[in-house]
């Protein structure tokens, strides 16, 4: 029996599902208990899942796409096998704890899924309404299309990382509203993007468009999601295209996916819609998650400021719709691909998703003790999410999402 601390993220009720290392091993698929891993594939070779039709050689792989592809009805199995065994403390398989049971700290976390496609929509009304005024015209934030479709571009799925992932400023073409020419530079403008991300555990056939009622059996689970973004890069390519190369430089998830199993007590229904989307994106019970979203910065210097508290039931959109919209052409989702929500801006101060919004393209500057400012993120800052839902004595969180900029 293992005693873990009730305002852990990872309690009985979550048993989120990641891919673990230790001193240079085979990786395997995981689950996270309080501040321990169990290895799946040890307490399968122990027996635990007999009782489920399943081969336990989908657990020795570097990847979750497999084990998640085998559908709910195996993945929840195995999900609540391990929760009975975890609540169990005279099961027999305790007796070889030593083999399967790690402290977390001593492991390495990877990249828990083999991405294929990724997608970023544009979901929070505030985020898109902010941006809009920023970039463009502030009399008319949102475009026409905004409320009658969940806007998204095609992401790049070769350069999203793990948690603990550090990266290097990118570089492009840079043009202010001043210059002349481009030049070619170190973007001045680096920012995150708060975002949750669902991962796909269930194919859909081409040209066979999945319906809203469908849609969440589609989906195994979500991780927090920074899409990183280069503001000045982005400013300049955008026009007409869309985001390029002030977007796809480097994006990051958090190790463990949390399952939409674990996440069903934090349901609360959508916001209503006006104007009435049409047939196709409608819901007879939209609802988003009450999850609640916060960022810390953290600077070089070593100050430290929650700079967001955001939810992610902050968007207009839900992932049922988003699905039904990606998919209503005949495009085909696949085991593995990730569809992010888009920054999730609440519609107070301090609730906003990335620097854009929260130092308004720095002219007001975030303010640290010892007289230290920050308006984008500079080299050697790093930049912490934590999501979380709570509920009675239920918690369920995702760990955090953590990266430096390299100095
Ligand atoms: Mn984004």
């Amino acid at each position: 029996m293992i005693e873990i601390s009730p305002d852990s993220d990872f309690s009985i009720h979550n048993i989120p599902f990641g891919i673990y290392s230790i001193d240079g091993g085979q990786k395997h698929v995981a689950i996270a208990y309080g501040d321990y891993i169990l290895d799946c594939y040890l307490l399968s070779k122990l027996g635990l899942f007999d009782s489920i039709d399943i081969d336990g050689e989908v657990f020795a792989k570097p990847f979750l796409n497999d084990f998640i592809g085998l559908g709910k009805s195996v993945t929840n199995r195995v999900r609540s096998e391990i929760q009975d065994f975890l609540m169990d403390d005279k099961h027999v398989i305790w007796k070889s704890q030593n083999q399967f049971l790690f402290p977390r700290n001593n492991v390495i976390l990877h990249l828990p899924i083999q991405i294929g496609d990724y997608t970023d929509f544009y979901s929070s009304e505030s985020h898109a309404r902010n941006v809009g005024m920023m970039f463009r015209d502030p009399n008319n934030a949102l475009l026409p299309n905004w409320k009658h479709l969940p806007v998204a571009y095609h992401g790049r799925a070769s350069s999203i990382f793990v948690s603990g992932t550090n990266f290097k400023r990118p570089h492009g073409q840079i043009k202010g509203p001043d210059d002349e020419l481009p030049r070619f530079a170190a973007t001045q403008k680096l920012d995150f993007e708060l975002e949750m991300a669902a991962v796909i555990g269930k194919k859909s056939d081409w040209q066979v468009p999945i319906s809203t009622e469908e849609a969440m059996d589609h989906v195994f689970g979500y991780v927090l999601f920074n899409d990183w973004s280069a503001r000045d890069i982005q400013q300049w390519e955008t026009m007409p295209l869309g985001p390029f190369l002030g977007k796809n430089f480097f994006s990051s998830i958090s190790p463990w996916v949390v399952t939409s199993e674990a996440l069903e007590p934090f349901k609360i229904k959508s916001k209503s819609q006006d104007p009435t989307p049409l047939p196709y994106l409608q819901e007879k019970e939209g609802f988003q998650f009450d999850i609640d979203l916060n960022v810390h910065f953290q600077t070089k210097e070593g100050q430290s400021k929650l700079i967001c508290r955001s939810n992610f039931s902050n968007l207009y959109w839900t992932v049922a719709q988003q699905i039904a919209h990606h998919t209503v052409n005949g495009c085909n989702l696949n085991v593995g691909d990730l569809l992010a929500s888009g920054t999730i801006s609440g519609d107070k101060e301090g609730s906003f998703g990335s620097l854009l919004e929260i130092t308004w393209s720095g002219k007001n500057p975030i303010l640290f003790e010892d007289g230290i400012t920050r308006t984008f993120v500079e080299d050697g800052d790093t930049i912490i999410f934590e999501g979380f839902g709570k509920k009675a004595d239920k918690r369920i969180g995702f760990g955090n999402l953590i990266n430096t900029v390299l100095q």
